[in-house]
């Protein structure tokens, strides 16, 4: 007996009752307080409890079911949930049928600059506009972002677009000026681990798009999606964006095997990030096909309509012309693949 999970009318006090009997066979609770139903995680070792005992917690009114799982990750795992993760932010559905693409610059520039960025992107088929107003840099001495006023301009553009705004957070102190502005939470990469952001983010009502870190396993990463699980927020989303290997001719490896290995043990929807990945704007294209094509839920690219001049990232920005040019094979693919692409929006809108 892993999880418990109750009825939709579990009241405080059934809570209580079951916190009382799993502490009498010495194991604690982890309450996950989602929007429909409240899980409980049974923490202890659990192997000690025997099938009468789970029986007899599971004839408790206010319990819809209780399950063993044996992966270290519980509500991340398909044991946990075999239908796949449906995440719908203002009617644009992550994890179904429909490919997103999440695109934008690297940072949050300057809003004359961010909301033509936003508009080209759209026009080409993105469903998102992405941008860090905080930016997790390498030097100390580069740009950091604009910060509020960066989130500022990001609502700007989802004003002139209506795309909802994908943006990074990378400290818990600014979890609510981040939350107020976006649609989407990022982790970047670089704070896969930092489990106490993934709490935090996990007690917010907002979808938080999980990049894999630097040198995480997948195991770890789904593990990093289990802490924020298990704070009541299950709207996680997955992206590869990139690992480190010995090879040195692109910025990073991109792992296209993870798709199918996370569409196998997870049923969380699956973004892939080519332009981490490859960090060369003239490798982005391909894997971008090539991620669709393994089964990806969507795509995050970085665009600029002047890279020369990007304030982050300007190399492996695609140019707006460049974008549209693989949003139209995405669809193609997309269509290939069984999935509904921005081509197939386009020729609906001609019927
Ligand atoms: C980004 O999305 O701009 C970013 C910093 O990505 P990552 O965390 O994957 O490096
Ligand atoms: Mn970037």
């Amino acid at each position: 007996m892993d999880i418990i999970v109750l009825t939709p009318s579990a009241t405080e006090e059934d809570i209580r009752h079951i916190i009382k009997k799993l502490a009498g066979k010495g194991l604690k609770a982890n309450i996950s307080s989602g929007t429909e139903r409240t899980i409980i995680g049974v923490i202890g070792d659990t192997s000690k409890v025997s099938e009468d005992e789970e029986n007899a917690i599971r004839a408790i009114d206010c319990v819809e079911t209780v399950m063993r799982i044996l992966k270290p990750y519980k509500l991340a795992s398909r044991d946990f949930k075999k239908e796949d993760t449906l995440i719908d932010i203002k009617g644009n559905v992550i994890g179904g049928n429909r490919i997103h693409v999440m695109a934008g610059p690297c940072a949050v520039e300057k809003k004359p600059i961010f909301v033509n960025i936003a508009k080209k992107v759209k026009e080409s088929g993105a469903t998102f506009i992405r941008g860090g107003a905080f930016k997790p840099r390498t030097s100390p001495y580069t740009f950091q972002g604009l910060g509020e006023e960066g989130l500022q301009i990001l609502a700007e553009a989802r004003e002139a677009t209506g795309l909802p705004v994908v943006t990074e957070l990378m400290d818990p102190r600014d979890i609510e000026v981040v939350a107020r502005y976006s649609d989407i939470i990022q982790i970047g990469a670089r704070n896969m681990q930092n489990f106490r952001l993934l709490l935090e983010v996990g007690e917010m009502k907002k979808p938080v798009l999980l990049k894999r870190g630097l040198s995480a396993t997948i195991k770890e990463w789904l593990m990093a999606a289990e802490y924020i699980m298990s704070r009541g927020n299950l709207d996680v989303i997955l992206c590869e964006r990139g690992i480190r290997t010995f090879e040195t001719a692109t910025r990073n490896t991109l792992d296209l095997s993870a798709i199918p290995v996370l569409k196998h043990l997870t049923h969380l929807p699956v973004m892939v990030d080519p332009s981490h990945g490859v960090g060369k704007w003239g490798l982005v294209i391909p894997m971008a096909r090539a991620a669709i094509a393994a089964g990806a839920d969507g795509l995050v690219i970085e665009v600029h309509t002047n890279p020369e001049e990007a304030l982050s990232d300007g190399e492996q920005s695609l140019r707006p012309d460049v974008f549209k040019q693989l949003m139209d094979e995405i669809g193609l693919i997309a269509g290939a693949m069984g999935r509904r692409g921005h081509g197939q929006d386009s020729l609906r809108m001609q019927k």
